[in-house]
């Protein structure tokens, strides 16, 4: 197979892979960016991003990617597309494998893969992605100032995504499929004591209606019990909150993960106890999971490459 040595991989292409990529080019770390399956990452599928500094007037996530992508190439960044399918981090120069059909031996690696947002699997979900849909409250809550909004799960990040909803929609339907909440008591308390949130036990949502994006779920009670109902509920907007899967699998044999599979790094540091491998953005964060956090963690992850490099002399 084809060897490729390069001195800095930075594996993902979102805010935290490609904030690396800005650092580690102005550090003259030559580094070599894969960006994956979704070029830029969970933002290119939300429409305005106004929470991160710097745009006033806001900013399509898109276009925030394109322009992220843009500084990067400007600092020599080698941007390429290609998916890391396997992964020998037992020792260094690392060797990953990109589409199954070329090796990059790299001496600093940062994996910076993300984490995707689970879906039910409804069709109406793909149908109304950007119209309705949306699995980021704290992205997307805005535009549903005043309106109408269900939200699908009852662990602590729909409790928490429902409350935040709540802050600015007229309504928010709490979607659990379970006769309880599985999220932590004070996140519970929290929803079941706001007037403005509904919650919807034994519920399942079926699918979607609209002409002109969302107008409305299609509900189950007790789906596939003798008293199981089938029911419309008039909504603007659907957000899902049913986990994230961090993109972690390829890279389990080498580095701590937690249950769901997050990477786990040493304290705030994006370090991950195997010399020269860091891991920034949300594949590491099971918490925040937000752009300027992502990106200060691909900050983070470049300037601790910088520094094992030169320690190892293998800085240029
Ligand atoms: P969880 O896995 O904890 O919860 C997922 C929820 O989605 C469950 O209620 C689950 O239902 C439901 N669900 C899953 N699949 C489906 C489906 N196909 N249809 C309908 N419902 C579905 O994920 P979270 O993202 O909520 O939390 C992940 C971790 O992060 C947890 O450890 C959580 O505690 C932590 N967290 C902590 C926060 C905090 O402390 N502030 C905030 C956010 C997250 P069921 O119960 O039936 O399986």
């Amino acid at each position: 197979m084809e060897t490729e040595r390069v001195n800095c991989l930075i594996i993902g292409s979102g805010p935290a892979g490609y904030t690396a990529a800005i650092y580690a080019g102005r550090a003259n770390l030559s580094p070599v960016l894969y960006e994956g399956m979704q070029p830029g990452g969970q933002l290119t599928i939300t429409t305005d991003v106004e929470n991160f500094p710097g745009y006033p007037e806001g900013i399509s996530g898109p276009q925030m990617m394109d322009d992220m992508r843009r500084q990067a190439e400007r600092f020599g960044a080698d941007l390429r597309y290609g998916v890391v399918t396997a992964a020998d981090l037992s020792r260094a120069p690392y060797r990953l494998t990109i589409d199954e059909e070329k090796v990059i031996e790299a001496h600093a690696v940062i994996i910076a893969t993300g984490a995707t947002a689970k879906y039910l699997g409804l069709e109406d979900e793909k149908k109304y992605a950007g119209m309705g849909v949306s699995a980021c409250a704290t992205c997307d809550g805005f535009f549903y100032r005043k309106k109408v909004v269900a939200v699908v799960g009852g662990g602590d990040t729909a409790c928490e995504e429902a409350t935040y909803l709540s802050g600015l929609a007229a309504k928010v339907y709490l979607i659990v499929r379970k006769p309880y909440l599985r999220a932590s008591r004070i996140m519970q308390e929290r929803v079941m004591n706001n007037e403005k949130i509904e919650v919807l036990f034994e519920h399942n949502a079926v699918g979607l209606f609209g002409d002109n994006g969302v107008e409305g779920v299609h509900l189950v009670k007790r789906m596939g019990e003798p008293d199981e109902e089938r029911y419309d509920v008039a909504i603007d907007g659907f957000f899902l909150a049913i986990g994230h899967k961090p993109n972690s699998d390829v890279f389990k044999p080498y580095v701590k993960t937690d249950e769901v599979g997050y990477i786990i790094t040493e304290g705030a540091t994006p370090c991950t106890g195997i010399p020269g491998v860091f891991a920034a953005g949300d594949v590491a964060d099971p918490h925040y999971r937000q752009a300027i956090t992502a990106a200060a963690s691909g900050c983070k992850a470049a300037v601790e490459a910088e520094r094992y490099l030169m320690e190892q002399g293998l800085k240029q």
